[in-house]
């Protein structure tokens, strides 16, 4: 079984797709993560992000390895767990310029793919799963939520994990990341297929029961 889970940054996607995952026992693939691995390391390798066959070719010759198991998401490039390192500000702009980029889309969704076809039950969680990528999953979600919560929810994760960072910057990176984001799952909107989920006022307990729910009682 497949289910696809795509939204803007901070609608809760990650965590209930995470959570998902584990309850239902299935894998979890986590796309943001290799988007952001690519931006780090075009980032360490001076690699211009602006210059779509320059990213494109160099994250081809990367070795990007990803954990698919139900509790967790971890990440290495050419051997170097970068999980914890692609979660700053600096690359979540970084991310957003090279995902811009045709080519690097075609290589990680090929990338996807096959990671799929090697996995039997799974939660694919990004922008572009149930759009692009699968397009014939069994159940096709879109979270969303205000901006202003998103903004908060980022806020107090970047917190916690002690960046130094405020809320009108979270903000603007999460209206700039929405502006890019937003057509990859607008498909999926305007034909009706997707089960829209609006998490503003949710506890992410109940975001998952939802998401549970509705893929038990199929
Ligand atoms: O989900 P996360 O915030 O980790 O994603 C980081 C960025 O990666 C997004 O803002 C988006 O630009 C890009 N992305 C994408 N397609 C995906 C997953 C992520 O373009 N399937």
């Amino acid at each position: 079984m497949i289910v696809t889970i795509d939204g803007p940054a901070g609608s809760g996607k990650s965590t209930a797709a995470r959570k998902l995952a584990a309850r239902l026992q299935f894998a979890y693939l986590d796309t943001g993560a290799m988007y952001r691995a690519i931006a780090l390391a075009s980032l360490r390798g001076s690699i211009d992000l602006d210059d779509a066959d320059a990213v494109s070719q160099f994250a081809r010759a990367l070795q990007l390895e990803i954990d698919c198991g139900p509790t967790h998401a971890r990440v290495s490039v050419d051997g170097n767990d970068v999980s914890e390192a692609i979660r700053s500000i600096e690359v979540s702009r970084a991310t957003s310029t090279i995902s811009r980029h045709q080519s690097v889309r075609e290589h990680l969704i090929a990338l996807q793919r096959q990671i799929g076809k090697n996995l039997v039950d799974f939660v694919t969680e990004g922008r572009d799963q149930g759009s692009v990528v699968f397009p014939d999953a069994d159940f096709r979600f879109v979270l969303s939520a205000s901006v202003e919560i998103r903004a908060s929810r980022r806020h107090q994760e970047m917190a916690a994990d002690g960046q130094d960072v405020s809320l009108e910057e979270v903000a603007a990176n999460i209206r700039y990341r929405d502006a890019i984001d937003a057509k990859q799952w607008e498909p999926l909107l305007a034909s009706g297929a997707a089960i829209v989920i609006d998490t503003t006022e949710m506890a992410i307990a109940d975001v998952v029961d939802r998401l549970c729910e509705t893929v038990s009682g199929a």
